[in-house]
């Protein structure tokens, strides 16, 4: 009498192990398998965080046993909502956790690229989506040397004396520093640090900002330098001129000295880039001199805008 007992064992290893890529056989009658599969219920939702946390439930939970295209719609849509979610905090000014978010997004859509049967349509989307988190994770490029506030030892800022940006970024002003002409020429990043550190004094003891005026500053050698953050309004154009308003100062004397091509290329990667976040368009990329009168950016560097304007300006917005 030991067979029956056999085949009652067989049943229920059958019953608790899965078949990958089949529903576990107890929810799916013999007589039913042909039947399309139960849609996942996050499916049609809206995007929001619960979403994307039962989309992540699903996926670690029933959506083992699911289809491979149920699996590879749910790969996609949590990494498309990541990087959503991750846009969002950047043009709100919140940095924090948004590295990770990118991370896991790009793990997501890597999955989905080396997914044997993703279809066409699948790929596309995730490689549209890895090259969007490019411009999250690296507003500047590969190319140019960007470096953080800890970089050039910035003092911590005075958020009493700030003002949250809100609604994103619209416009980006170009400035120069005006006092250090030929000073930074081929000096290192430490000799720069000093100059931004002066900067940041002036401005947070003499004028009475919270922070330095800019939110980016690029030295002669086209090292780009992160300013204020951009959680905050800058102070580089004049009262409502803030608003929305990207601040970059280029560190020189563009009256009395033409840019160098390092700094130039570093300021239209960044602009570049920042563009491309924000979706702010070429003709909203202006000279100080534009919102105010003031020899700010210098004949140089206004020549060089009014160029990038005309002929470098077309880019397609990413929204
Ligand atoms: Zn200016």
């Amino acid at each position: 009498m030991r067979r029956p007992w056999l085949c009652l064992l067989l049943l229920f290893g059958a019953c608790v192990t899965p078949s990958p890529g089949g529903l576990p056989p107890e929810r799916v009658p013999s007589s039913s398998r042909s039947l399309p599969r139960p849609t996942p219920s996050w499916r049609f939702q809206p995007l929001s965080w619960e979403k994307l946390a039962s989309v992540e439930a699903w996926l670690a939970g029933e959506g083992r046993w699911a289809a491979p295209e149920q699996r590879i719609e749910a790969e996609l849509t949590l990494a498309e909502g990541r990087s959503t979610f991750a846009l969002r905090d950047l043009s709100r000014g919140i940095g924090e956790g948004v590295s990770d978010r990118v991370a896991a997004a790009r793990s997501g859509f890597r999955r989905v690229l080396s997914t044997p049967n993703a279809r066409p349509g699948d790929r596309a989307r995730a490689t549209r989506g890895l090259a969007g988190l490019e411009n999250l994770a690296a507003p500047t490029g590969a190319s140019v040397t960007r470096l953080s506030r800890a970089g050039w030892k910035a003092v911590g800022a005075n958020p009493a004396r700030l003002t949250t940006n809100q609604g994103g970024w619209s416009r980006v002003t170009i400035h120069h520093s005006a006092e250090y002409a030929g000073l930074l020429r081929g000096k290192g990043a430490g000799e720069t640090g000093r100059v931004l550190r002066n900067i940041q004094r002036y401005h947070m003891e003499q004028k009475g900002y919270g922070d330095i005026a800019y939110h980016f500053l690029i030295d002669p050698s086209g090292r780009v330098f992160d300013g204020r953050s951009l959680r905050w309004q800058g102070a580089h154009a004049g009262g409502s001129n803030n608003v929305r308003n990207i601040g970059i100062c280029l560190l020189g004397d563009f009256d009395r000295e033409a840019p160098t091509r390092a700094a130039l290329t570093a300021l239209a990667e960044l602009t570049r880039g920042l563009r491309t976040q924000y979706g702010i368009a070429g003709r909203d990329v202006l000279g100080h001199g534009e919102l105010k009168t003031t020899a700010c950016p210098g004949r140089h560097l206004a020549s060089w805008l009014r160029s990038y304007r005309g002929t470098g300006s077309r880019l397609a917005a990413a929204r």
